[in-house]
């Protein structure tokens, strides 16, 4: 799989970035807890202003 670092934004296939040494990461971002989706469905009704 591929990876990134993320202080020089370069990609490789390496665990360790070739010009930094740093640990590379994978370059998607971890996906959203449930708590977090349901926290949006609620922000996102306030914003709609349901009141009944
Ligand atoms: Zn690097």
């Amino acid at each position: 799989m591929i990876k990134k670092c993320f202080f020089c934004d370069i990609y490789t296939f390496k665990e360790k970035c070739p010009r930094c040494r740093k640990k590379t990461r994978t370059p998607h971002p971890p996906k959203f807890s449930p708590e977090d989706k349901y926290g949006k469905y609620r922000r996102m009704a306030k914003n709609r202003g349901i009141s009944s």
